[in-house]
């Protein structure tokens, strides 16, 4: 780095134990850095993003007579390659016009808190996402969600497939429709919608329903990753056809869902983790009696349970298609309504011989 400075979002503090604290409280990112000679609160404090790694060092020798020449430059690479600085003088990278820098500034500030990977531009991660082709299946509860915000983060061209028309007990929790749709499409509805909320963005729609696996393998054909909000058909279904044509076509996917106040989502991308057939039949095996966790579960849904659930998709999305924050996949995981300490979180390993996971 030529300019390094602080993270905004990683404002370093000094404990009373003299130990130094980076990385902010909230991001779950924070590191403890031993200084009991104090350079390191003195290296942070000069690392603004005014001087280069050199004349930081170079004060540094000059404020600490006795540091040696090398721990003042080790100070500096280890700092820098912690990942909680950035480089003051980065300028965005070409592909994003002045509007979108200015649309997803917030976009921006999330990423570089963040990403940890050292030197990597939040903006790069925002070229990542306009350059992103996501399909959305499903735009009830769930999906009208997942849409909206992958539309409003900025994925670059987004296809929102749904076979259904709007009727008035979907406005409890379809944000995306007003009663003046009641009756209409969803799919179009949806792209209009969507595109009036961001134009930066290709919108297109398909009217369709899923009705076989192979089906599945043609729309995710092209696209870099699927978010499943549809839940018909039920049981072995559509997620079933998802792990299996996902894995075909190389795409990763995420699917969420709900059963009353139990709000989850699946992430997947095998051969990286276990597929959702393994994951599922691993959490079978734990159960005494009962069928895999279906969460596409009864009818009871508010705008709150279905908001989350498709948030839940739309950030694994986000973190499949941009790689920030780094998730691995192979995992489902989710919160309880009723009770703010239940966390859902399930990962295996991959079945022996699992076609899907090793290939036929
Ligand atoms: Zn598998």
């Amino acid at each position: 780095m030529r300019f390094p400075r602080v993270k905004a979002e990683h404002r370093p503090f000094r404990t009373p134990e003299g130990t130094v604290r980076i990385g902010g409280e909230i991001y779950g990112l924070a590191a403890e850095i031993a200084d009991p000679g104090g350079w390191v609160w003195a290296a942070l404090s000069l690392l603004d993003g005014r001087r280069g790694p050199e004349e930081v060092a170079g004060r540094l020798l000059v404020m600490f007579p006795g540091l040696d020449p090398g721990d003042a430059r080790g100070v500096i690479d280890d700092l820098v390659g912690s990942g909680y600085l950035e480089e003051a003088a980065a300028r965005p990278p070409r592909g994003l016009s002045a509007r979108e820098l200015d649309r997803y500034s917030r976009n921006q500030a999330f990423f570089r808190g963040v990403d940890l990977v050292p030197g990597h531009s939040a903006w790069e991660t925002q070229l990542a996402l306009k350059r992103a082709r996501v399909v959305v299946v499903g735009l009830g509860g769930t999906g009208s969600h997942a849409a909206w915000a992958l539309a409003a983060v900025g994925v670059g061209r987004l296809h929102c497939v749904d076979p259904d028309l709007v009727e008035l007990s979907n406005l409890n929790r379809q944000l995306l429709y007003t009663e003046a749709d009641v009756g209409l499409p969803k799919a179009l509805l949806a792209q209009a919608r969507l595109s009036r909320i961001n134009s930066d963005i290709v919108v297109t729609s398909d009217r369709h329903r899923v009705t076989c696996e192979a089906d599945l393998r043609s729309l995710v054909a092209g696209y870099d990753a699927l978010a499943l909000c549809a839940d018909e058909p039920r049981g072995e279904g559509i997620r079933v056809w998802a792990n299996r044509a996902c894995a075909a076509a190389g795409v990763p996917w995420a699917g969420g869902g709900y059963n009353g106040p139990l709000v989850t989502v699946g992430v997947f991308d095998p051969p990286n983790g276990a597929c959702y057939e393994c994951v599922t039949a691993a959490e079978q095996a734990h159960r005494a009696e009962g069928g895999i966790p279906d969460l596409s579960g009864g009818p009871g849904v508010t705008g709150t349970s279905a908001g989350i659930s498709g948030h839940l998709v739309a950030q694994a999305i986000i973190s499949l298609v941009t790689g920030v924050p780094e998730v691995a996949p192979g995992y489902v995981h989710g919160i309880n309504l009723l009770s703010p300490d239940h966390h859902v979180y399930a990962r295996h390993a991959a079945r022996p011989g699992c076609p899907v996971c090793f290939g036929p």
